[in-house]
């Protein structure tokens, strides 16, 4: 069966973007008679506020988009995260690290794109006994079989987990089979699939939708304060009317898709 997820990390109000990214997913579920579930990405205990959460739903509800089954709460789940690292590890497909972001950062020294670099592997051949500050786990891509994939984080040390093997891992829980999410984390996605590689899970279909941003080219983000559906909400706009416009892509005036 078809089915679809809104994931949202509950660090802020949720904004236009998050609307019509979660309108799409809902769609291709509905169109589809498929489930489209709610998981709410709050691993990053420093940043994530159970307001925030409530939020989540009183937007999703104001929008009429309605989900199937119990939200997924990634909170309660560090175990589980931490047993499917604990796996990776004993395979020897992971490795603890730790390097701190300004040494990865001086260590780079291939050229990139703006993003943060690759990790130089310093930590990957480190052997006992270890130094007694906190490490993250990182994978080995290239013992995975994928040496063009950066080892990326799959256990922060500021964390429950990783966005990457959590979502990830939840993905599969969850027997998603279509992602439709932004193409601000398509980028991530290869890496994703690497872990859907390495524990035999299946890989779903992934629909990169583009971004929505503001008339003059400007992409929507929660720290810009773009216009939050909670301030809409409150300002009596009809979301379901809303929700009924992003469904044909026709958005709100000063609002429109960004080109690549
Ligand atoms: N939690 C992520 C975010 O809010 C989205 C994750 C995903 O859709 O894969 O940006």
């Amino acid at each position: 069966m078809i089915t679809t997820r809104f994931a949202p990390s509950p660090t802020g109000l949720l904004h236009l973007g998050h609307a019509w990214s979660a309108v799409q997913a809902h769609e291709v579920a509905r169109a589809a008679g498929g489930r489209f579930l709610l998981r709410i990405e709050d691993i990053d205990e420093t940043r994530c506020r159970p307001d925030f959460t409530d939020a989540i739903y009183r937007d999703l509800e104001w929008l009429g988009l309605d989900w199937d089954g119990p939200v997924l709460i990634q909170s309660e789940r560090g175990e589980t995260y931490r047993a499917a690292v604990q796996w990776l590890a004993e395979q020897g497909l992971a490795y603890r690290c730790w390097c701190t972001r300004a040494e990865i950062e001086a260590a780079a020294s291939a050229p990139h794109d703006g993003g943060p670099p690759a990790y130089p592997g310093t930590c990957k051949h480190r052997t006992p006994p270890w130094p007694e500050t906190p490490h993250c786990w990182r994978i080995s891509a290239s013992a995975a079989g994928a040496p063009l994939i950066d080892d990326f984080v799959i256990e922060r040390k500021d964390a429950l987990s990783s966005y990457m093997l959590a979502c990830t891992l939840d993905d599969a829980e969850q027997g998603v089979t279509d992602i439709v999410r932004g193409r601000d984390i398509e980028p991530l996605t290869p890496g994703q699939m690497l872990l859907q590689h390495v524990f035999g899970w299946p890989t779903p279909l992934y629909h990169h939708h583009p971004l929505i941003g503001t008339a003059d080219g400007k992409r929507l983000a929660k720290r810009d304060k773009a216009p939050t559906l909670a301030g809409m909400r409150e300002a009596g706009v009809d979301g379901r009317a809303l929700a009924a416009d992003l469904r044909r892509g026709v958005f709100p005036v000063g609002f429109g898709v960004l080109a690549d």
